[in-house]
């Protein structure tokens, strides 16, 4: 399945990205579109029933452009003969705000846009995070350079590349038959809300051993049947959630108190309400977040078992 945040259309053009003069060019060509955020969050067109990016045209962000003589331009890739740029307007005056357009929170519009456009909007708020932490390099301590539209970043001294990364993060649904697994973080200890676990992938480890590792240290139980099921961009900073369903060997819950202030089962019942929003017990994730999924095709039977 497809989910917010996924789904983006554009061709990333590596071809081009190897001519700088040429994605000078496009960027100043008519057909030339800009996405303009600030504070990582995207101008939107709220004019309509639905909100829509407000890209902007070459024209209209050029006094920007040639302001931000530091920084090159940031290609994002292409789309029927239009090429798609980003550009951060943190230090500029709020010149594009008015009463039909307005720089909306990314989490919250995310739902609000086309699947194509939560792709975009994902795939830049990554990308200007990416640069923003990756001005000097982690080698030698110099200015880093932007090439390539922004795909790469090198050392103006010892010549280093640095490319944008991808976190992955393992996130399961840990079941036993009619009941699962849902654990609230002391970093979210909202009354009532609980979610699937998940973790960062270690370094020289698998998926499969990234949940193992997750369910054992965050709930103490132990799983096996760990079966993929979909993943998910999260732009919050630059995730990729790989989502699982796990099941669970032993009963006994002992959750780690640091990371976690409860970790409990619950019944399919009580999680199907939660789904519709109907329990009085337990919030869950809406649908923007693959933690949703994960639990809905768990209480829709859809979790195959080797
Ligand atoms: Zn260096």
């Amino acid at each position: 399945m497809e989910h917010i945040f996924a789904g983006n259309p554009l061709d990333r053009g590596d071809v081009v990205r190897r001519d700088e003069s040429l994605i000078l060019i496009n960027s100043q060509n008519p057909n030339a579109r800009y996405l303009i955020m600030k504070d990582l969050n995207p101008l939107v067109n709220s004019e309509i029933n639905h909100l829509k990016i407000s890209w902007k045209t070459f024209a209209e962000v050029s006094e920007i452009l040639s302001s931000k003589n530091d920084e090159k331009i940031i290609f994002l890739g292409s789309k029927n003969k239009n090429d798609f740029f980003v550009i951060n307007v943190n230090k500029q005056n709020d010149k594009f705000s008015n009463s039909k357009e307005k720089f909306f929170d990314s989490r919250e519009v995310a739902t609000q846009l086309s699947p194509g456009e939560s792709g975009i909007l994902a795939q830049a708020r990554a990308q200007l995070i990416w640069h923003n932490k990756t001005r000097f390099c982690s080698s030698c301590g110099n200015k880093t350079i932007s090439y390539r539209g922004g795909q790469v970043r090198q050392c103006s001294e010892c010549k280093m590349e640095h490319f944008p990364r991808t976190d992955p993060v393992a996130i399961m649904l840990v079941y036993n038959g009619e009941n699962c697994i849902l654990g609230q973080t002391r970093a979210r200890q909202r009354k009532g809300f609980y979610s699937c676990l998940a973790g960062f992938i270690d370094q020289g480890e698998s998926i499969e051993e990234a949940v193992k590792r997750e369910v054992k240290e965050e709930s103490g139980l132990l799983v096996d049947n760990i079966v993929y099921h979909s993943s998910q961009p999260w732009p919050f900073p630059s995730s990729l959630m790989i989502g699982c369903h796990a099941r669970a060997i032993t009963e006994e819950i002992v959750f780690d108190e640091e990371e976690m202030s409860d970790v409990k089962w619950f019944s399919k019942t009580e999680v199907e309400l939660a789904i519709k929003e109907q329990s009085t017990k337990i919030n869950i994730p809406g649908p923007v977040a693959i933690a949703h999924h994960l639990i809905k095709s768990w209480v829709n039977g859809e979790v195959s078992v080797k």
